[in-house]
């Protein structure tokens, strides 16, 4: 593993053409560049700025989950505080960052791809900066380097925050008529880092905002490359995430999403359980406090993570919407074993059921995986089995897939792609069929909607029910960020359509 900030840059004159890319090693024509704690160039002028063109069109293209969302909008925060400016179009930029997803194999061969295809670009015009960051950039670390050499930044998990600072650095180099000899490769582990993600970039009028208050995880669940790629469990002081979140109402916002690998294990080392409530539920309250703060969700959560204090919560803390995302997996208590997963089948329907004698209108959704290695016909219709008598609201159904560098993928007895694909396919009927019910109760009734804004199309207002559930609606700017009543008229699906109940609209 590379640790540490490793830049190489040659000065004139030094042979580079010889010298194949090497992380790791600092030499420029026989003289060290040093680098401070923060990555940067200690003797550089300190300004990455030119005259003329400052070629600090930054792009972030993202893979994967809201986590990912999150660190690449903080990372855009800490650029721009540095001067650098964020564009939408990948074609117009400078500097092509992409945050990378390693949850399947599949996401990592396309952000191999993308960047491939980008190197090209990097060819004709060697200005251009290339970087990779994130999950893959963590699993991968410099031997991403031998498929794509031209890559600028291979940064890690851990690294976000050092991002700036390596761009000032490469920009610094190039600026100056450098040739730029070696790649910067920073994967290394770093305390507090997960504080690092606190920094926002709001849309004008921005509703809801995502949260990180936690990083990595201790589960090591079979198939799960996450502690690999993000770590161990690492939470945020609940001071500063409480802050954060005043500082976003202050500014308009009105739903909070709290993120995290596993949001219910959040400060369990960090804070003394309070009256029997755990860290994690104390920080729900402290969140709830938040005067202008409507509604608060979190995820991802571990079944395991939810004991009476949480469940309660639902009852007593009317922001906390009645939405949870519990990921099940299997409901065969073998499989859930082969996966490392703590919990039984039996736990989990009690916890459907606790959850909604909290709340009996709780709209629930999931994860599950079909086809995990040995699953047999059996495993298979307890899950199916599971899946229905839960009456799921929303699914996401997965069809195992080898993920190298997980205790999953040295599993025999893998299970044939069609008898994944069929049991894969008989649970999105499953879920098609529920969602529909779901929907179609709500045919007549008055929903609560925090309005976002205008939908894709332009032509209506959108916005969001307790339950997670898109609403579309004729309606007015002035509506954006109020909650409003709004009589559902329409359903698909997916997506509810209604009227607003408010006079003079
Ligand atoms: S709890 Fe979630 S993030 Fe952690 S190892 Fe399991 S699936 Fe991965």
């Amino acid at each position: 593993m590379i640790v540490g900030q490793c830049r190489a840059t040659r000065l004139p004159g030094a042979a580079l053409a010889r010298e194949p890319r090497r992380p790791a090693v600092v030499f420029a024509g026989g003289v060290a560049l040093p680098f401070d704690a923060s990555g940067r160039v200690a003797t550089w002028s300190g300004s990455a700025r030119l005259p003329g063109d400052p070629l600090n069109r930054v792009h972030i293209k993202t893979y994967g989950c809201q986590m990912n969302e999150r660190d690449s909008e903080a990372v855009a925060a800490m650029l721009r505080a540095r001067g650098y400016r964020i564009v939408d179009d990948e074609d117009d930029c400078d500097i092509l960052l992409l945050n990378t997803c390693s949850v399947r194999d599949l996401a990592e061969q396309k952000a191999i791809g993308k960047a491939g295809h980008m190197a090209a670009r990097k060819r004709r015009n060697p200005r251009f900066i290339l970087g990779v960051l994130g999950c893959m950039a963590q699993n991968r670390g410099a031997s991403l380097l031998d498929q794509l050499p031209d890559v600028d930044l291979v940064i890690g998990t851990q690294k976000f925050h050092q991002v700036a600072g390596y761009l000032d650095n490469l920009r610094a180099a190039r600026d100056a008529g450098l040739p730029v000899g070696q790649s910067i490769v920073d994967i290394a582990e770093e305390a507090g880092s997960q504080n690092a993600i606190r920094d926002h970039e709001l849309q004008e009028r921005q509703v809801s905002a995502l949260v990180s208050i936690q990083q990595g995880c201790d589960m090591h669940c079979a198939f799960c490359i996450v502690p690999k790629t993000r770590g161990d469990e690492r939470s945020r002081p609940m001071v500063d995430i409480v802050a954060e979140c005043r500082t976003l109402v202050a500014q308009g916002v009105r739903d909070i999403t709290l993120l995290g690998q596993i949001v219910t294990s959040y400060g369990r080392r960090d804070y003394a359980r309070d009256g029997g409530r755990s860290a994690f539920v104390q920080l729900l309250e402290k969140v709830h406090e938040i005067d202008g703060l409507e509604r608060i969700r979190f995820t991802s959560p571990h079944p395991c993570g939810f004991h009476q204090d949480l469940i309660e919560a639902y009852g007593r803390l009317p922001k906390l919407c009645e939405y949870v995302h519990l990921p099940l997996q299997s409901g065969s208590n073998r499989i859930l074993k082969a996966m490392h997963r703590p919990y039984t089948r039996e736990r989990y329907l009690e916890l459907l059921a606790a959850l909604r004698a909290v709340r009996p209108d709780m709209y629930i959704s999931t994860d599950v995986i079909v086809g995990f290695p040995g699953e047999t016909e059996e495993d298979f219709e307890q899950t199916r089995a599971l899946f229905e008598a839960a009456n799921y609201d929303m699914a996401y159904v997965f069809k195992y897939s080898i993920r190298t560098g997980t205790p999953a993928a040295e599993l025999g007895d893998q299970i044939p792609e069609e008898v994944k694909e069929a049991r894969n396919q008989t649970l999105l009927d499953l879920l098609a069929a529920n969602s529909r019910r779901r929907n179609d109760a709500l045919l007549g009734t008055v929903q609560e909607v925090l309005v976002e804004g205008p939908d894709k199309k332009g032509r209506r207002y959108m916005g969001r029910t307790r339950g997670n559930r898109i609403v579309h609606f004729d309606g007015s700017e002035r509506l954006i960020g109020q909650l409003v009543p709004v009589r559902i008229t329409q359903v698909t699906v997916s997506v509810l359509y209604g009227e607003l109940q408010l006079a003079g609209v």
